[in-house]
């Protein structure tokens, strides 16, 4: 360590970019520029909205009657948005992001085109639109029906079967079709457990107690041609408790996204992860930044609080991938005042004063709901009167204006794309 800095009561660090934030938007921009040549370091408060998220790349799935094609709607969508993050990222922009994300998440497996989105079956038997699907959730496409069996666990919390297979042959995919659904339910494999999703992903993982659910399945089975199992299918040796469990049925399985934490969401977290790590990156979780520090227009270094002292990381450029409300990125204080906590940048899109806080309907779309971060060409974040706030500050992902991800069913789609264009700014800059 720098002995100036020990004297000024500070740690003192160095990175070509700091990245803030470890979500979706923040490991897609910190594993390009990693990937780019650059020394890249994530610090973040928390572990973000991915390992909480059913692991699914949502681009478009509402706008606002349920999008079958995200390719067609995005012009239209766009048109009638313009200040929305898709409007600046293009299809251009989200095909090469989305290329990029499959390559870099290649061991997933993921499937789809932005040309279709899929049907996935929910925890609750429904179904709701999706983009990009790991593979083990590629058979789980009830767009066109048919029938289904949907297999549990017997004491697996929030998941029963019998109100899956319910509830979906109520639904209607589409004009014509159907699904004929029945519920199964199997023994929890080993001694009674806690209910809990991971602590079943993980018995799992275990042969022998893997096989005992494997005679249990063959004994339900029928002529359903696929499965559907809650997405407790592994956690670290998801790939072969899957295609065994597939084996033994002697058909395709698909997984069913439960309620959080997401085990799904936890194998994409953990692989962009160690994709960050091969690539040189660095990711410090528990390290919340509390200001940077300017001079001449740039920022030329980013503070963290840590015990006992604080970080402070020089850098030559910053992205900022703080996520929207739930990942503390976006703050809305009693009086519906919405802020950026952590550099205080303006933000966008706030409702006009006198605007009311609550509307009649719940489930109406409210103003305050696309509050965020503007930014420029090369993912800036601007002030009111649109001039760039600091010329190496980019921003990325769920804190950005004019889009509402959960309404839209758009959120990861959102953050790949910004995520990976503001990364390719700040190469191209590089050099
Ligand atoms: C339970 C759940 C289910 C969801 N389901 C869907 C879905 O089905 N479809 C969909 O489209 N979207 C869904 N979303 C939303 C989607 O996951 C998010 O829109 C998207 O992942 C946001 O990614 P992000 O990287 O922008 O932000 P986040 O994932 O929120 O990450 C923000 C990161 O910034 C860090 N951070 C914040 N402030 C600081 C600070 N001061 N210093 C350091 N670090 C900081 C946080 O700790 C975190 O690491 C869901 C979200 C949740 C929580």
């Amino acid at each position: 360590m720098d002995p100036s800095a020990r004297m000024a009561g500070n740690d003192r660090a160095a990175a070509d970019v700091v990245v803030i934030g470890a979500g979706t938007a923040g490991l897609v921009a910190a594993i390009r520029l990693s990937q780019g040549g650059l020394r890249v370091r994530v610090v973040a408060a928390g572990h973000g909205c991915l390992v909480l998220a059913p692991g699914v790349i949502d681009v478009l799935g509402y706008a606002p009657e349920r999008v079958a094609d995200p390719a067609r709607a995005l012009a239209p969508f766009v048109a009638a948005h313009p200040d929305h993050p898709y409007a600046r990222v293009g299809p251009d922009g989200l095909d090469r992001a989305l290329a990029w994300f499959r390559e870099t998440v290649a061991p997933l497996g993921y499937v789809g085109a932005l040309r279709h989105n899929r049907l996935l079956l929910t925890a609750l038997g429904g179904l709701r639109p999706s983009c990009l699907v790991p593979q083990t959730m590629a058979a789980g496409d009830l767009s066109q029906g048919g029938p289904v069996l949907v297999v549990g666990f017997h004491g697996l919390r929030d998941f029963s079967p019998a109100l899956v297979a319910a509830n979906l042959c109520a639904v209607v995919p589409a004009p014509g079709t159907g699904v004929a659904a029945r519920a199964a339910t199997l023994e929890w494999p080993g001694p009674s457990g806690d209910g809990r999703p991971l602590t079943l992903a993980r018995r799992l993982e275990d042969r022998s107690l893997r096989a005992a659910v494997g005679r249990d399945l063959r004994t339900v089975l029928g002529d359903e041609p696929r499965v559907g199992m809650p997405a407790v299918l592994g956690v670290d040796r998801w790939q072969e408790v899957w295609e065994e469990m597939q084996l033994v049925a002697g058909r395709p399985i698909f997984e069913i996204p439960l309620v959080p934490p997401s085990i799904p969401g936890l194998r994409l977290f953990d692989l962009l992860r160690r994709v960050l790590r091969a690539a040189g990156g660095r990711l410090q979780v528990g390290a919340p930044v509390t200001g940077v520090r300017h001079r001449n227009g740039r920022v030329e270094a980013v503070t963290v609080a840590r015990t006992p002292r604080e970080q402070v990381i020089d850098t030559r450029w910053v992205v900022l991938a703080t996520g929207g409300v739930g990942g503390g990125g976006l703050q809305v204080d009693p009086d519906g005042t919405v802020r950026e906590p952590t550099l205080g940048l303006p933000v966008h899109g706030v409702p006009v004063p006198g605007h009311p806080r609550v509307l009649p309907d719940p489930f109406a779309s409210h103003p305050l709901d696309r509050a965020g971060l503007a930014v420029d060409e090369a993912w800036r974040p601007v002030d009111r009167s649109g001039r760039v706030v600091a010329l190496n500050l980019h921003a990325a992902g769920a804190a950005l204006t004019g889009c509402e991800p959960w309404r839209e069913k758009s959120g990861e789609g959102i953050s790949i794309a910004t995520g990976y264009l503001a990364a390719s700014a700040i190469l191209e800059e590089a050099g």
